[in-house]
């Protein structure tokens, strides 16, 4: 992705909570987050780090944070976020574990890594793969997208529900993203 590309979706954020109204009881309601495949470069056993954007990987530095919450719009501590992408030149680490890993939410849901804006490869978009996993809970498997990205809309699997919201005047860029866990 260009940096003009994103420069231009910094302001195209979109809510990434679907609030669907209240449920019978007057309880607050969230949408769980889309679900989408895992694709084909997933890893096990990539090690707990804050830090994926280790010395020498190339591409733009990028805090993605965020928080997990339940369909009733609660916090999730103690969530596994897991994450794998390719790097600023679009390559995935398929042998090691260059920007993989993975990190808990906080007590009050939060989580956060640092890691690189991701490059496109054929046939996608700059996307972040994420499994988001409640403790006792099923995992969520789904992909994270970019404002204005110029290959989102010829990408099949692209979702705009899934955008971040990126705000590229911060140094390093930062993406917010909020993920609703199924139960
Ligand atoms: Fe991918």
């Amino acid at each position: 992705m260009s940096a003009t590309r994103i420069l231009l979706g910094t302001l195209a954020g979109l809510a990434t909570i679907g609030m669907a109204g209240t449920g019978a009881a007057g309880a607050a309601t969230c949408t769980a987050t889309p679900a989408q495949t895992e694709g084909p470069y997933y890893r096990a056993g990539a090690p707990q780090r804050t830090v994926l954007a280790t010395a020498g990987v190339r591409g733009t530095r990028l805090v993605v944070s965020g928080r997990v919450l339940d369909p009733s719009c609660r916090p999730v501590a103690r969530a596994r976020v897991d994450v794998w992408q390719a790097d600023g030149s679009g390559a995935y680490d398929n042998a090691g574990y260059r920007l993989r890993g993975w990190v808990r939410t906080d007590a009050r849901g939060r989580y956060r890594f640092t890691t690189v804006v991701p490059g496109q490869y054929p046939g996608r978009t700059e996307h972040i793969h994420v499994k988001i996993t409640p403790p006792g809970g099923d995992t969520l498997t789904t992909q994270l997208y970019f404002p204005n990205a110029g290959a989102n809309d010829g990408d099949f699997i692209y979702d705009r529900r899934l955008l971040v919201r990126l705000d590229t005047s911060a140094r390093p860029w930062r993406a917010t993203f909020t993920f609703v866990a199924p139960r």
